[in-house]
């Protein structure tokens, strides 16, 4: 689980500046979902080694009239969503009325809180931060979002060790989990090769695994409001069985429902919040970004569902983009299959092979949850993409690989010397990792790269998820 952070304060503080700042480095992430959210952001940031998610909520100033109120509550929904909220308030412009409605809002959350003073270049920040000490909520945190000046210090000073603090615990739920579950140490499985006299590696015994059908394999369920998730969720449970998991969970909170199918166990991870045969579900908000993301950072495999009716939008491929980012394996369904001419499926089937040739290692599946067609099959893609994630690779075989790899195509020439891939090994799964040591491996160009993972995953029978390849300068 990632710790969320939210950026609240009326129009024109510089939210959406601070937001670009903050998810700078991570731009691809940075999910824009305006039909769905109304001016809500999401994007990860990245600091002292944490990744967090921002929200810029949009702008709310206490004085809303008509359609407008809606708009603000759903800024403020925002809020219930986050760990720790980010009240920006404009040095500039001194207090108003509306910083104060929004400073009383926000007492009654009870959330973590800081009051951050922005656009204090080229004035007295001092004097100018003093009366946002009146709103008595603390520290005035002192930035100019738009030159970078305070951002730091007010990361390093007061989000990281909240940050921290929810990280561990989020770590410390995970470590129990995987504890129960019996899995390996992955920093013993993962050390560097030791080497012998002549330079070979010396091979270690391959640890035990868990055998895969003892691990349920969790997998969330993405996608936009009407793809059909809750269609499908019934359709995979049975319908006959009474879904009893249908607790009211926060807006954040994705449903956990556990399954077997042919003796392996699952856990769905539900974000649409399945509903009781007969009942009318009721959520507040029918889509919440923070919980897809959430559930994606939680799940062994990502299963994304389109409308065929629909396409892939933006947000299909934002989600897509951060379901890779992570490392996940993805396998795709495209619902509603089912009444379609002959003529729109193969338009449907073209736009999709061209939209998607960033993620070809996914598995795509033509559904339909109303009627069951193809649901089996889905499956056996999940099961497969969740094999290959897990899959244990050894030293002997990665290395076997590259100069196999190596003999059929060699390495280009670089500043007149031939690049020379020396040895790999493995270096982590879940995504699959693989670490290939040599001489100017750093300066390989990109088509080589996506050569070798190529070769890897066929060599190794890999799909449905991501490969990662590191290189190493020498030995
Ligand atoms: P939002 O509506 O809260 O998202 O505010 P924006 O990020 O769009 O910023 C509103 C305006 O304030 C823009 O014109 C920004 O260029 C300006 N602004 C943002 N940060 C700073 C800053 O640190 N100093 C100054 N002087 N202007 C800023
Ligand atoms: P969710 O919001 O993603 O959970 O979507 P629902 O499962 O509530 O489905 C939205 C609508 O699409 C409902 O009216 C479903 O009956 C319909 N639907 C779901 N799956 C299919 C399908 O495979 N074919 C057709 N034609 N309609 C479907």
């Amino acid at each position: 689980m990632l710790p969320v952070v939210a950026l609240v304060g009326r129009p024109n503080v510089g939210k959406s500046t601070l937001f670009n700042r903050l998810t700078r480095t991570r731009d691809a992430l940075v999910a824009d979902f305006p039909g769905l959210t109304r001016d809500r952001k999401y994007g990860q940031a990245t600091h002292a080694e944490h990744n967090f998610i921002v929200v810029d909520t949009g702008g709310i100033d206490g004085t809303e009239e008509g359609i407008e109120v809606e708009m603000a509550e759903q800024s403020l929904l925002a809020i219930d969503e986050a760990d720790v909220v980010l009240f920006l308030v404009d040095a500039r412009a001194g207090m108003t009325a509306a910083d104060q409605a929004i400073a009383e809002h926000l007492r009654k959350q009870n959330k973590t809180t800081f009051i951050v003073a922005n656009k204090v270049d080229g004035i007295d920040g001092d004097s100018s931060s003093a009366e946002f000490y009146n709103l008595a909520m603390g520290d005035v945190h002192q930035i100019a979002a738009a030159h970078g000046r305070g951002v730091t210090q007010l990361l390093d000073h007061a989000l990281m060790p909240v940050i921290e603090q929810l990280s561990e615990q989020f770590e410390d739920e995970l470590a129990a989990q995987i504890q129960e579950r019996g899995e390996i140490d992955l920093e013993q499985e993962f050390a560097e090769p030791e080497f012998d006299e002549n330079g070979d590696v010396i091979e270690v015994e391959e640890p035990e695994a868990v055998p895969f059908e003892d691990v349920p394999i969790k997998f969330a369920l993405i996608g936009r409001p009407n793809v059909g998730k809750s269609t499908l969720t019934n359709r995979m449970l049975g319908e006959e069985r009474v879904v009893v998991y249908d607790m009211p969970g926060t807006t954040r909170d994705s449903i956990y429902i556990p399954m077997s199918r042919n003796d392996q166990d699952y856990v769905i991870i539900d974000t649409a919040g399945v509903r009781r045969r007969g009942r009318i579900r009721q959520t507040v908000e029918k889509f919440s970004v923070v919980k897809t993301l959430q559930a994606i950072e939680d799940a062994n495999v990502v299963l994304l569902m389109l409308d065929a009716r629909e396409g892939i939008s933006d947000q299909d491929l934002s989600l897509l983009g951060f379901a890779l980012n992570a490392g996940r394996s993805i396998v795709i369904a495209v619902n509603k299959w089912d009444g379609l001419d002959q003529d729109i499926k193969n338009e449907v089937k073209r736009e999709l092979d061209r939209r998607l040739g960033f993620i070809d290692f996914a598995r795509l599946h033509f559904i339909s949850a109303l009627h069951g067609t193809g649901v089996g099959h889905l499956f056996d893609s999940i099961d497969e993409a969740y094999r290959s994630a897990t899959k244990r690779i050894s030293t002997s075989m990665v290395t076997r690989i590259m100069k196999m790899a190596q003999d059929d195509h060699q390495p280009p020439m670089i500043r007149g010397r031939r690049v020379k891939l020396k040895y790999a090994h493995a270096g982590g799964y879940n995504p699959p990792r693989i670490v290939i040591h040599g001489n100017q491996v750093k300066d390989l160009p990109d088509s080589y790269k996506r050569y070798l993972m190529n070769y890897y995953r066929k060599a190794l029978d890999v799909m449905g998820t991501p490969i990662k390849i590191e290189f190493r300068e020498g030995v």
